[in-house]
């Protein structure tokens, strides 16, 4: 069985004094529940610190939201994953989908930072995931399994069994049009075997990224092959980010199997 997570990725929202005071109100609120997943937010790194000192690894894990893959040196403007490690960072976003399309990062680049991430001892959470025009050309499973082949390229089995997985279809973010929980299923469905096939990881954490909300989420959390969410617009206020911890599939009764 998969390790259940829903993360928010707070993407370039709030200073690091508005997001101690989100980080705490957080806190109060998820002392008061049960949840069997475990909870991540990812704020940019001028917050890092500041969440770092207020942040309760009992309720709370530490995320960043990027990397780079070189430890230090010359490279004006990046931050290496030995200052994340250095912060309590348990998690690093790689790959997502805004890193690809703003900042061009390659599949060559992300292959790097994950290596990056592992070697620190932090989990990565790689984002894959097809644009509107690939999903309607009937390429998105190609496109997904290409961007998994590259990226995972410099990664051991042992090390491709530490990683998280997020797939999040570049049409479905920040859109409000949240993929079906079949359409999700079918694709993590198809990465789980991919991932069975070729590494014997079948047990990679796959979580489910774009619109995401309290109404959405049960649903999509219930399908057989979705362990959780990674979650952006709605991450950033407390009461939704709660609402889809609440209202997240908790287990107890047999999960949706693809129909
Ligand atoms: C994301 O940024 O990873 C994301 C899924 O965004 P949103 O939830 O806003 O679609």
């Amino acid at each position: 069985m998969s390790r259940k997570i829903i993360a928010g990725n707070w993407k370039m929202h709030m200073t690091h004094t508005d997001a101690v005071s989100f980080v705490k109100r957080l806190q109060e609120e998820l002392a008061k529940i049960n949840t069997s997943y475990e909870v991540v937010v990812i704020p940019p790194f001028t917050s890092l610190f500041p969440v770092s000192t207020a942040i309760d690894k009992g309720i709370l894990k530490l995320g960043a939201q990027n990397v780079f893959y070189e430890r230090e040196g010359a490279y004006t403007g990046e931050i290496s994953p030995v200052m994340l490690k250095a912060l309590g960072c348990d998690y690093v976003i790689v790959g997502h989908s805004e890193r690809r399309k703003y900042f061009a990062e390659s599949d060559e680049m992300i292959a790097k930072k994950l290596k990056a991430v592992l070697i620190e001892g932090m989990t990565p959470i790689l984002c894959v995931g097809e644009t509107l025009e690939q999903r309607e050309k009937g390429r998105h499973k190609e496109v997904v399994e290409s961007q998994l082949v590259s990226d995972l390229a410099y990664l051991s089995v042992d090390e491709i069994k530490r990683i998280v997985i997020a797939y999040e279809p570049v049409w479905a973010i920040g859109t409000g049009h949240n993929a079906t929980p079949e359409q999700a299923q079918e694709m993590h469905e198809f990465i789980r075997n991919i991932l069975e096939e070729k590494f014997a990881a079948s047990d990679v954490p796959i979580l489910y990224g774009g619109s995401v909300k309290p109404e959405n989420i049960r649903d999509i959390s219930a399908m057989k092959d979705v362990d959780g969410a990674l979650v952006g617009g709605a991450s950033i206020k407390v009461e939704s980010f709660v609402g889809i911890i609440l209202n997240a599939y908790q287990g107890g009764e047999l999960k949706c199997i693809h129909s």
